[in-house]
């Protein structure tokens, strides 16, 4: 691996430079790289090894993404006006942070309208869903625990006794916190060890566990030599007349100070997710900036997978939620909508101080009052839920998602940054009625009482942690931002490989389909 310091980056040329580490960064880099490449990957966060994770959530500085309170961890939170997002930050990007679910979409995305006419996406995709299965270590959860069986429970109350299911998930289970030689890649790989079943996949894996990309294609890359590095945050991107770019980043150096570079690359590839690719390109759209042939669709169609998150919070006191991975089983309800129980690890209640009591209705009027209501007729059941001593432990989270097409528009305000409009389309709700019901059904079943994020239940904002779009196909500039090979219009040499490509509602957690859409993409690179 070349070990370039921070000062000799400075004017280097690549052939490929690719802004951002997460699953489409990371595809790109290994598969670039084995094409025999020079490749060089910049990413804003910084590089964790497993004993850097947070032991818990309420270590901030650890576990939060928010550098100007010298936080500098895994997640961000972005309060929008019509949605708050959860992303992922570092090497490895959302695999840092995310809940290692990876489910193949049902068929109804591969022939949705918005993107369906663009190819046979169905079998042009098969293969490269295989390939990121395994190489993410795609595995089914071999234990069941109390929510999953709850959620088993609910299932058959609802006559869908054979739709619920484990998941497949990126994790190592080998004998609990063993290491052993690569299991994965026929002894080429790092050494993993076996899952304790903690429930910290998203607070960081400590164990060594968990198919983060760092384990798979990043390794790969950097073995075949490309550069990552960390703590370098691309601020521009310009296509000259030679057609090469010119790429601008700041690396981090102290706290206080940042060195600022310039790179040329005869390719880019964008991989910041929705949130950090959106900012830059919409902010180099301009003759001035750099990159003023980029389509007016730029910013459209931001999609999440409708999603309802609840927290239900069991009043027993012998119960304990935080064991097992963090989603060990799905729900399929019907063919649009699916239910998953989430989990964080034992002592990880940071969340609770941003629940509210969960109520549904059109305004915040309805909701506020809704939530009133709960504590008064709940008092004693709200009072145990909000002193609890261990949140993790009596918390089921309940992760609803609906294929339904709710887009939002994202847009740069006069500051420079994203905020988000619906420019007349049906934006995401936060009120979803059959995620309700599932809700109270699981509160009936572990004796508990339902919360929600503040935003849902003031402001009627929900939260997502599958934002997509902004970027997505077309046949033509005025119809999508990129062609089917994930090119720009208008600036040939710029790719976009990372959720803001997918072009329609995938219903599901949305990493393995980001994985395979880089896959193929790069396969039809020479
Ligand atoms: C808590 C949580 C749980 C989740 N669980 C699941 C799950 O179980 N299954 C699933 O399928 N999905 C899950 N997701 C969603 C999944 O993590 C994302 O869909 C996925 O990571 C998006 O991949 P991406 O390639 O778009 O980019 P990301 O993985 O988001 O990576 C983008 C990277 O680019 C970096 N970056 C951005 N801008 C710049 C810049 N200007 N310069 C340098 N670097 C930059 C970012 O720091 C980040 O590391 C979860 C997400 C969260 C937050
Ligand atoms: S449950 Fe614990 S050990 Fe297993 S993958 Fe998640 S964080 Fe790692």
């Amino acid at each position: 691996m070349p070990t370039q310091t921070k000062s000799t980056l400075d004017g280097s040329t690549w052939d490929w430079i690719i802004v951002g580490s997460g699953f489409g960064g990371s595809v790109a880099a290994m598969r670039l790289s084995e094409k025999g490449y020079r490749v060089l990957v910049l990413e804003q966060g910084r590089r964790f090894q497993k004993e850097d994770f947070a032991k818990s959530n309420w270590n901030l500085r650890r576990w939060l993404w928010k550098p100007a309170l010298a936080c500098r961890g895994i997640l961000r939170m972005s309060f929008l006006r019509h949605i708050t997002v959860l992303s992922g930050v570092g090497v490895g990007g959302g695999s840092l942070v995310y809940a290692n679910t990876l489910p193949v979409p049902g068929s109804t995305f591969f022939k949705d309208p918005e993107w369906g006419d663009l190819a046979d996406w169905k079998s042009e995709l098969k293969p490269h869903f295989q390939t990121a299965l395994s190489m993410l270590g795609a595995t089914t959860v071999p234990f069941s625990t109390p929510a999953d069986d709850a959620l088993a429970a609910i299932g058959k109350d609802l006559g869908l006794k054979d739709q619920h299911r484990p998941v497949q998930v990126g994790v190592f289970f080998g004998k609990e916190n063993e290491e052993v030689s690569d299991p994965y890649f026929d002894g080429k790989g790092p050494p993993r060890t076996g899952c304790t079943k903690c429930g910290a996949c998203m607070v960081g894996c400590r164990v060594g566990a968990k198919n983060t990309l760092d384990f798979n294609y990043l390794y790969f890359a950097e073995k075949n030599g490309t550069a990552v590095h960390a703590d370098t945050k691309v601020t521009a991107v310009r296509q000259e007349k030679t057609k090469e770019f010119i790429v601008e980043a700041s690396v981090r150096q102290t706290w206080r100070r940042n060195q600022k570079i310039k790179l040329t690359a005869k390719r880019v590839v964008m991989a910041g997710g929705v949130l950090g690719t959106l900012s830059l390109l919409l902010k180099m759209r301009s003759e001035k900036n750099g990159l003023p042939k980029l389509s007016s669709q730029l910013g459209y169609s931001v999609r999440t997978n409708c999603e309802s998150l609840t927290g239900v919070q069991s009043l027993q006191k012998d119960v304990d939620h935080s064991k097992g991975v963090a989603i060990g089983s799905i729900l399929h309800i019907d063919e649009h909508s699916h239910v998953e129980p989430v989990r964080y690890p034992s002592g990880s209640g940071f969340f609770r101080l941003l629940m509210a009591p969960h109520a549904s209705g059109t305004n915040s009027w309805q909701r506020i009052m809704g939530a009133l209501g709960k504590v008064l007729c709940q008092p004693i059941a709200w009072t145990r839920a909000y002193l609890t001593s261990n949140w993790a432990k009596r918390t089921v989270i309940l992760l609803y998602m609906e294929s339904h097409l709710e887009t939002l528009r994202f847009k740069l305000n006069p500051r420079g940054k994203l905020q988000s409009t619906t420019d007349g389309a049906k934006a995401p709700r936060g009120n979803l009625p059959k995620a309700d019901e599932i809700s109270n059904r699981m509160a009936k079943k572990i004796n508990g009482v339902v919360g929600a994020l503040f935003t849902q239940t003031l402001l009627g904002t929900p939260t997502t942690a599958h934002i997509l779009g902004g970027c997505t196909m077309g046949k033509d500039a005025q119809s999508g931002v990129i062609d089917t090979n994930h090119e720009a219009f208008g600036h040939p040499g710029l790719y976009i490989l990372d959720g803001s490509t997918i072009s329609a509602n995938p219903g599901v957690n949305p990493a393995l389909t980001i994985t395979a859409l880089a896959e193929r993409a790069m396969s039809r690179l020479e």
